[in-house]
Formats: C-alpha cells, structure tokens, sequence
C-alpha cells in the first residue's frame, strides 16, 4: 500500500514538473562575448558588415490565441477573438565578410513538408500544428543552395517545432546556437514535442548555448557580442521559451532587430501585447517585449521583423 502511494506520488510529481525539451548534447559556447547594451547602442547608429537576408520559407495559418494574449486590455478593448490567423516561416541568412553564412532559424524542409512522420513529427504533433496548412515557399534546402559557400552554423531563436522544421537540410556538422536553458529547462508540455524535438536532431552537432552575463545597465538579461566586432548581438528574451533569445544585426543599410517569437504578429508588436497560448510565460515575455520595443523607441532607425508577420 505504502509503496503504491510512493509510486503514485512519484509518476505525479514527473507529470507536474513535465520533461526537459530534448535529449540532445549540450555544450557551453566558446563563439562570442558577453557585452553590454551601453556597448551595443552606441555602435546602433552606424552601419555595419552584415548582409542580411530574410526569407519567408513558407505560409502558414494558426490560431491567434497562439499567436496573441487575448486576455490582455488591449485585445479585449480592440476585439479580437480566436480565429485562424495568416502568418509566415521564416529563416534569416547573414553573412559576415570573414565569418561567413549563419542562419538565424531554420525555415522548413520539404521533408517535412512531405511527410511530416518520416522527420519524426507524431501524428498528435501534426494535428496540433496542422502540418497540413504549410504552404512551402522556399524549402531550407533551396536556402542553401542559393548561398554563396558554405553554413558556418544556425542561431536558433528558440527551438520550437516550427523554428526547427528546416533542420533535415542542414547539415550534421554544422554548429548550431541556442539560448540557455532552452532545451534542459522541464514543462509539462515538452512531453509532446520531445520525440519530434529530438528526431529532428538527431546526428546534429551537439546545442551550443549562449553564455549571457547580466547587462551592466540592466535593460535586458544579457546580451552577446556574438563576432567580437560588434556586428551581431544576441539578447536574451525569455518568456516565450526559457532560452528565447533575439539579434539585432548591424547591416551594411542599418540595424535589424529579429524578435523571434517574442513577438509573432505585427498587432502584438504595435499594441505591445505579447503572444498567447504559444508562450510559456506570458508575464516574463512581455517584460522582454517591452524592453526591445524600448531600445527600438531609443533608435527608431531600427527595423524589426517579427517571428511570423511583416
Ligand atoms: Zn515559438
């Protein structure tokens, strides 16, 4: 009797506490600095070496209650109610003059595309993120094929399933970069999407996590010096996902802020709502949103792109 109770409390107390997201190697990185956004704003103005390019890999539709807090005043005050909401997949390729080509997320496969089970998408996964509305664009593959030269690695602003979905065309010695904690931190609902994580990952090399330093001026979490030379930064976000991270890339035509999923749609961004369902802390998001649109009201100059809307 007592050793059922033991196990009863046991199999709740996992079911409570959920899993980590996947059971990939992780490393700590050596690629980058800590920094600080005194350091990054007053390099914000000029130009920088980076070329960027943002790619919508593929059309999609999901529910806005995903997508945006419903519950929050201002969607309440404007109306909003769940519907199926149009939206984008997209990959950013950068290139640095010496570094080389860096992907800042993944975009989609057409193997995944094809059949979402062969690349390890269940079918509770699929009906969850209807695969079956992916209106394939550009597919990762073709991404790297209009490259010039070779992936020198892939910035991953957060590893959802749909910010991973290209990784069946990337190549398996290719350096991958993650927020911390991202894939180690437990939620109940990774044990949906570990198998799908995991399998897309597999023969990948190992998760090389961002080790940010609390910002010296306190505006965000932390924030990397991702070549040393000012030219990309990551910031840590969280909220979204434990690990969410943006980049503000410093382009030859100004600087660019990626928002991942911090912010999905162009009405959470303008109304300064933080996405809904899809995010695992709403409260923490939205402290990070506030703090990015905050640096983009210090430097209007900015141009931001969203996680899945223009
Ligand atoms: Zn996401």
């Amino acid at each position: 009797m007592k050793t059922n109770f033991t196990l009863l409390s046991c199999a709740l107390i996992l079911l409570l506490q959920g899993c980590a997201l996947s059971s990939h190697p992780v490393t700590n990185t050596t690629l980058g600095k800590a920094s600080s956004s005194a350091e990054m704003e007053r390099l914000i103005e000029q130009p920088g070496p980076i070329q960027l390019e943002t790619i919508n890999s593929a059309d999609w539709s999901v529910s806005l209650a995903g997508l945006v807090n419903l519950n929050r005043p201002a969607a309440i005050e404007a109306g909003l109610k769940d519907r199926d909401e149009p939206i984008q997949v997209y990959a950013h390729l950068l290139k640095h003059p010496q570094r080389g080509n860096f992907l800042v997320d993944t975009g989609v496969s057409k193997k995944l595309v094809d059949d979402p089970s062969k690349v390890g998408l269940n079918w509770f996964v699929q009906k969850v993120m209807h695969t079956e509305k992916l209106q394939l664009k550009k597919s990762t593959a073709e991404i790297l094929q209009g490259m010039d030269g070779k992936l020198s690695g892939v910035f991953l602003t957060h590893m959802h399933i749909d910010h991973i979905s290209g990784m069946p065309d990337i190549p398996n010695d290719v350096p991958l970069y993650v927020g911390a904690a991202e894939s180690s931190a437990t939620s109940f609902k990774n044990m949906f999407v570990r198998g799908a994580t995991n399998q897309l990952l597999q023969d990948k090399q190992p998760l090389q996590e961002w080790h940010f330093q609390p910002d010296p001026q306190n505006k965000f979490e932390g924030i990397i010096d991702v070549f040393e030379d000012g030219s990309v930064f990551a910031i840590s976000v969280p909220g979204h996902t434990p690990g969410s991270t943006a980049f503000l890339i410093r382009t030859s035509h100004g600087p660019v802020l990626l928002t991942g999923d911090n912010c999905h749609t162009r009405w959470g961004w303008e109304h300064t709502v933080e996405p809904g369902d899809f995010t695992e802390d709403n409260d923490r998001n939205l402290k990070s949103l506030k703090s990015l649109k905050e640096l983009v009201a210090r430097h209007p100059q900015i141009e931001v792109r969203l996680g899945h809307q223009h």
